[in-house]
Order: C-alpha cells, then sequence, then structure tokens
C-alpha cells in the first residue's frame, strides 16, 4: 500500500509557504539595526561605556581605548584600591571615567554598578562584559561542582544578567553595542583549563543567540576571542617557556598579544566602522586557528 503522508514539512507547501511568509515579515519589520553612518565612523563622543572588571589588563585597555574614541567610561571591579587607581591612570590621559566597585557574580553589585553609570552619565550606550574567572587547573573529570558553578555563574549566567540589565536604557538611547571577552580557548580547550573553555565556548553561542533578539533594539552583539595576551590573568603561560613554545608553533605572529591589541578590537565593534557587523567573535589570537 502506498501512504499519502508526507514526512518532511517542505512536502506540504500549503503549511510550510504561510509560516516562511510570516517569519520572513517579522524579520523585516524587526531588524533595523541602523546602516546610518555619521560623520566620524570612529567616534564615540557622547557614548557611555560599562566595562566590566576594568582595572587591570583587557578591561582597563578596552576602557581607555573606549575613551580615547571619546566614551564617557564607566569602570569597576571588586576591589576599591584598583578602582581608584585606573580612575587616577584614566583621567590623566585624559579620558572621561566613573568608577565604582562591583564584583559582577554578585546581583546587588550588578545593579548598583547600573544604578551609579545611570545617576553619573545619564544613561549606557556600550556594555564590555570582560569579567572571567578560573578557580582550578587540572584535569575536567577532577573539576567539582563548586568550580563548575562558580566558572558559569561568573563567566557566563553574569555576562548575559549584565546585559539584561543594560539593554533597556540602551534601547531608550535608541541603540548599543555589547560586546563580551570570550578566548582562545572557546575553539581549542586548553589543557588543565577544561570549565573555563567551556564557560568561553558559551559566550560565542551567547553572542550568537543574543544578536537576532536585540537587533530589534538596534543593539549589535559582538564577541572578542583573545589568545594569549600578557596579563596577570595569563601570567602561568606566557611566564612557562616549553607552554610558550607550544603555543608559538600555532601563532603567525610569534609572540604574547598585548592588552592594548584587545582593548583596539573591542573599541572598534563598538563604532559606527563595525555598523554591520553582530552576532561576531573576532579572533585576536596571533594566527592561533580559531573554528568551532
Ligand atoms: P587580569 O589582567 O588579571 O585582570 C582581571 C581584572 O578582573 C581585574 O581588574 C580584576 O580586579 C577583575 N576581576 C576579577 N574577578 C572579578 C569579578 N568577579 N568581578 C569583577 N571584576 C573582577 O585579566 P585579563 O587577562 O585582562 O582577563 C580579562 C578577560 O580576558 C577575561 O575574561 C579572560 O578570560 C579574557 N582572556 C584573557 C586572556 C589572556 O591571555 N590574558 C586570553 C583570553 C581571554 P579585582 O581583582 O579588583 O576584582
Amino acid at each position: 500500500m502506498i501512504s499519502e503522508k508526507k514526512d518532511h514539512l517542505w512536502e506540504q507547501p500549503d503549511v510550510i509557504l504561510p509560516v516562511m511568509f510570516k517569519v520572513a515579515l517579522r524579520c523585516l519589520r524587526t531588524t533595523p539595526v541602523s546602516g546610518h553612518r555619521g560623520m566620524s565612523q570612529s567616534s564615540l563622543a557622547g557614548k557611555v561605556a560599562i566595562v566590566t572588571a576594568s582595572t587591570a589588563g583587557i578591561g582597563l585597555a578596552a576602557a581607555r581605548a573606549l575613551g580615547e574614541r571619546g566614551a564617557h567610561v564607566v569602570v569597576s571591579s571588586r576591589r576599591q584600591a584598583g578602582v581608584d587607581k585606573a580612575v587616577a591612570l584614566l583621567q590623566s590621559q585624559n579620558i572621561r571615567v566613573t568608577g565604582t566597585t562591583c564584583n559582577v557574580g554578585d546581583h546587588g553589585d550588578r545593579e548598583r554598578l547600573l544604578q551609579t553609570t545611570l545617576d553619573q552619565c545619564g544613561g549606557v550606550d556600550i556594555l564590555v562584559s570582560n569579567a572571567a574567572v578560573n578557580p582550578f587547573f587540572g584535569n575536567l573529570m577532577d573539576t567539582t561542582e563548586e568550580v563548575w558553578d562558580k566558572v558559569m555563574s561568573v563567566n557566563v549566567k553574569a555576562a548575559f544578567l549584565m546585559t539584561k540589565l543594560v539593554v533597556p536604557h540602551m534601547a531608550k538611547r535608541g541603540g548599543g553595542n555589547v560586546v563580551l571577552v570570550s578566548s582562545v580557548a572557546a575553539y581549542q580547550p586548553m589543557q588543565g583549563l577544561g570549565a573555563y573553555s567551556v564557560s568561553k565556548t558559551a559566550l560565542v553561542s551567547l553572542t550568537r543567540a543574543l544578536a537576532p533578539e536585540l537587533a530589534q533594539s538596534n543593539i549589535r552583539v559582538n564577541c572578542v576571542a583573545p589568545g594569549i595576551i600578557k596579563t596577570h590573568f595569563s601570567a602561568p603561560l606566557w611566564g612557562n617557556d616549553d607552554i610558550m613554545d607550544y603555543f608559538k608553533k600555532q601563532m603567525c605572529i610569534k609572540r604574547v598579544g598585548e592588552a592594548e591589541e584587545i582593548g583596539g578590537v573591542v573599541a572598534f565593534l563598538c563604532t559606527q566602522e563595525a555598523s554591520y557587523i553582530t552576532g561576531e567573535t573576532i579572533a585576536a589570537t596571533g594566527g592561533i586557528g580559531c573554528r568551532l
């Protein structure tokens, strides 16, 4: 007996065509990321940028790069002494800056960071979610539930919750930019850094998942995946000759990166020069291959 039943939706044009039409219409109506290009496409004058974990390393370099392009930057980290030092440094470089403490893993701290920004800067246009932790080095199978929870909570969940917090305020100003900081480890899980690597892969996916939704509010969402960058965080890597020899074999540019080389990429993504880029992860790794 020959079955009349059609197994696939595409064999039922009467069902699938109206659905496709509706989806296409909704996309046309709701993805108006602005294509307007201003006079100086690299300027961020008049913009307010929150950069988390920005009193040292890549976060501080990103804050400086955004500030140099004219943004008022809001720097933060867990320790007041670090905040004071970063504020003084950026001020000495003629950058408009506000500082406050914020542990991104803490709900109250995240809300206070946003409120301080709104009170002192009048709104927010840019979020750079840069904070990450790695409390454990060793075999993935030896990772405890506590470590796993901490890594995912700070590196992934807090990045999302911080984004969720700022988006309505960006939307009120007509749009904005979110940049998440991932890692080369997102693409090539690093030995001894299993949970951390997984958390960084999640950020690549979070970027892609957020982009279509936030395009409706004229907000672009992008991600940067640094390679080995000379900061305190990665000192066990760049400070070890054997490990560096291993990485240099994979690099085209055979040296450790500088935080400024990531800060510039972050700032570029927030300017009108990048107005047609969203949902993307830019690898800045000196040429280490990055493919999922
Ligand atoms: P870093 O130089 O060690 O700086 C870390 C910064 O984060 C400090 O300002 C620190 O200040 C702050 N911080 C740490 N935990 C925090 C928390 N829970 N809440 C708020 N602030 C916190 O680190 P980095 O190398 O620049 O790393 C920044 C980002 O780049 C991370 O997401 C990291 O995964 C990523 N990354 C780095 C490399 C690399 O080679 N360096 C490579 C790929 C990706 P306090 O101690 O005062 O909180």
